[in-house]
């Protein structure tokens, strides 16, 4: 298939596999044997010098966790420099930092910003201290709020903060609390993502032994009503289901995350580090997540890959109906329509009719997107449109 996309800037995911602690909701890969930090800084810098990536040209990398700063800022430094000497990064690119409260001092914020870092993501998940122990995070509320602020006085003016929420007995006033203080940190960007029960996670464990309760389908919709609504009402543009960008008046500086745009977008995009993801459209391969495995591969003169997959128009159309959906502004029909040389109306014919009468979707000519009550329903409508695609394709 053709792409549109030929020529357009792909990113960088730097994923670095350590954690000073493991929260008890996290499936990402990552290990707390911090003894392990220099061997993977070499196999990191091997990684990248073997990567081909002469055919692309990046505007954006996200060095992201795991807890990249749990390494000292000189490491960080280090991997900017590396990944500017062998891959093509643009001038302007945003170069995002993940953090956690409670690791960085003034020092290191300022010498981010002088290695080139300039786009903060704060994982501050939760103004509550008891909803943060609950998560198992290694922060205070007034650590992650000082961090917020050590950020600004190091200069930086692209600050997004990470927040959890429908946690267990989390009501919807404690909900607001939270968005209140968020707000009043004037970030420039909000994610909010509904606590999600992963296997494998000492939080399945509880929920499957009945110590723990998650809350009910209703009131997450509640929640995710409020959330969308009071950020809408502050100032924030809702762009994809999780994210919200303030809005400003210099449009030369949008906020929305240029990186995980490309996630949504089909651009391409390069993972490095243990079970980081790559995508070049219509390929996508994984690395091992095992870091004595990746360390092994790199010292071999091998990349650290686990798989590797062409994906089929059925699946490119999946992830599409799939992506375009998460965002606000829905599927692009058009694009859709050359994309695929089909024409969305027509195939998803039925499903549009039954998705539109039960208020769960709105569709135009040009774009078709998830109704505010769809939005709390997204993964069962994605369903309901590949389903029939496949039938629909296979037949
Ligand atoms: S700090 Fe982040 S990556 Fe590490 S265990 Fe917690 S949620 Fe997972």
């Amino acid at each position: 298939m053709d792409s549109d996309l030929a020529g357009v800037p792909g990113g960088i995911y730097i994923h670095i596999p350590f954690c000073r602690r493991k929260c008890r909701y996290c499936d990402f890969y990552s290990t707390t044997d911090l003894s392990l930090k220099s061997a993977f800084l070499n196999a990191l810098e091997r990684e990248i010098k073997m990567t081909d990536s002469r055919s692309l040209k990046f505007d954006s990398l996200y060095i992201g966790g795991g807890t990249p700063t749990v390494l000292d800022a000189d490491d960080i430094y280090r991997i900017i420099e590396t990944v500017g000497r062998y891959f093509n990064v643009l001038p302007g690119a945003e170069l995002t930092l993940e953090v956690n409260p409670g690791t960085v001092t003034l020092d290191e914020f300022r010498f981010y910003k002088k290695g080139g870092i300039n786009r903060l993501s704060i994982g501050v998940q939760s103004f509550n201290d008891s909803h943060l122990q609950f998560l198992g995070r290694i922060h205070t509320a007034s650590e992650a709020v000082d961090c917020v602020l050590r950020a600004r006085q190091a200069g930086f003016d692209n600050v997004g903060l990470d927040l959890i929420y429908g946690l267990p007995g989390q009501d919807l006033t404690a909900w607001r609390g939270d968005l209140i203080q968020a707000v009043n940190l004037a970030p420039e960007h909000l994610s909010c993502y509904m606590l999600a029960c992963e296997g494998g996670t000492p939080l399945a464990q509880d929920v499957r032994n009945g110590s723990v309760h998650m809350p009910p389908d209703d009131l997450l919709c509640d929640l995710l009503g409020l959330t969308a609504g009071f950020l809408t009402a502050n100032g924030f543009s809702h762009y994809e289901i999780s994210n919200f960008a303030r809005k400003t008046e210099d449009e030369s500086k949008p906020v929305a995350s240029r990186h995980n745009q490309k996630y949504w977008s089909f651009a391409p995009y390069i993972g490095l580090g243990p079970a980081a993801h790559s995508f070049i459209e219509p390929m996508r391969y994984w690395n091992t997540s095992d870091i004595n495995t990746y360390i092994s591969e790199t010292e071999a003169g091998r990349l650290p890959l686990a798989e590797k997959e062409t994906l089929t128009t059925e699946q490119l159309i999946i992830e599409s109906v799939y992506l375009g959906l998460r965002q606000i502004s829905g599927i692009d029909l058009l694009w859709f329509n050359h994309r695929f040389g089909l024409d969305f109306h027509s195939i998803f014919k039925q499903v549009i009719e039954e998705l539109t009468t039960e208020g769960l979707i709105t569709i135009s000519d040009t774009h078709c997107s998830l109704s505010h009550r769809g939005l709390a329903m997204l993964d069962s409508v994605a369903a309901m449109f590949t389903d029939q695609e496949l039938g629909a394709l296979s037949s």
